[in-house]
């Protein structure tokens, strides 16, 4: 058996992270694995369904604990310490980075980030991760115990299996020491779906020329349910709020379509998004590297292509 502990999140409208989600078809997708699910806080619908062995609770994550998670890396290394689980996976979140950096740090273990692919089948942790920036991708196997990944969103797909996980509580006793203290939270205003659970991603670079064409990329993301990203080089112009960068030092994300408006493809940029299933750039350079990574792409004006384009999108979902 390969004990297997998920860390679920639960995301700001209240419901299961996709990136949960997408873990537990990786963590079933293991050979023998006995999963369990801890969650912060209490355990209702939908979390009870999970198809997981179990669920355990961990005290809430609060106000004070958000974006430093002291807490919640106390109580999930001293639940790792009691149960000694093979493996830890996370949804990699700002969440799942920061509390599993830690708890590889405080468990002396190996912690392997940003993962496509995980498998245990000849008994050994493997795992798959981009590196170079995207450009190659590379297999690990770990060999330290329990092996701590976070996993790529969009990596799996979640598959709707749902289960009758018992459900106990676990207690740490243990009050984290803290050397940052939070004095104010903001909750980020968002229309739609989040950016890194997005099946589409309309994307804006320095080409658009302003902050005004974002409008029209949140028209396009509106009629394919997707989200709007950015360039950092958008993001730098202040176009729109860094929390929309895609790449290296901005979000991952690896939707069934990116779409890629007035962006060259610097692999910084391509970090980010070279996982995605087809890429589409418009771009008026022939020459620029996001055609090299694009399945499709049209050599073009955005301002004469995109109207044309959202008015086709929207007529064929009509
Ligand atoms: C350490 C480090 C980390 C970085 N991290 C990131 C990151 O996380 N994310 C990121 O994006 N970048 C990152 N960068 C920056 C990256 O190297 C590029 O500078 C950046 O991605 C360029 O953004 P861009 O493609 O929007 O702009 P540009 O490279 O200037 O490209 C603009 C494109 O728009 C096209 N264009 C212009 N006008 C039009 C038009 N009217 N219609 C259609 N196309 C048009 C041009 O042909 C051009 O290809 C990082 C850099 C460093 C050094």
């Amino acid at each position: 058996m390969t004990s297997v502990l998920l860390v679920a999140e639960i995301d700001d409208q209240g419901a299961i992270s996709q990136t949960t989600l997408q873990a537990v078809t990786a963590a079933n997708g293991l050979t023998s694995a006995e999963i369990t699910a801890v969650v912060a806080g209490e355990a209702t619908e939908p979390v009870t369904s999970l198809a997981v062995g179990k669920i355990v609770t961990i005290s809430a994550i609060d106000d004070a604990d958000i974006g430093v998670y002291d807490q919640a890396t106390t109580d999930i290394a001293a639940l790792v310490s009691s149960t000694k689980p093979d493996i830890v996976v996370f949804g990699k979140s700002d969440f799942g980075s920061i509390v599993g950096a830690r708890l590889a740090f405080r468990s002396d273990s190996a912690f392997a980030s940003d993962c496509i692919e995980i498998s245990n089948a000849d008994g050994t942790v493997k795992i798959t991760r981009p590196v170079y920036g995207g450009s190659a991708l590379a297999e690990f196997e770990i060999s330290s115990t329990p092996a701590i990944v976070t996993l790529r969103a969009g990596a799996y797909e979640p598959d709707g299996e749902t289960g009758s996980p018992a459900v106990e509580a676990f207690a740490s006793n243990e009050r984290a020491s803290r050397t940052v203290s939070v004095t104010d939270t903001v909750s980020e205003a968002r229309d739609g779906v989040r950016l890194e659970d997005a099946n589409f991603v309309v994307s804006g670079g320095r080409g658009l020329g302003g902050p005004e064409p974002f409008s029209v990329l949140a028209d396009l993301a509106q009629a394919l349910d997707g989200a709007v990203g950015a360039s950092r080089a958008a993001c730098d112009a202040g176009w729109i709020d860094h929390s929309h960068q895609v790449g290296l030092t901005g979000k991952s994300v690896s939707p069934d379509v990116y779409i890629a408006i007035g962006i060259s493809g610097a692999s910084q940029h391509m970090a980010g998004c070279s996982s995605s299933r087809a890429i589409v750039a418009i771009n008026k350079d022939a020459d620029s590297n996001i055609f090299k990574e694009a399945r499709f792409g049209v050599v073009g004006d955005w301002e004469k292509v995109l109207p044309s384009f959202l008015a086709t999108v929207r007529e064929l979902k009509a």
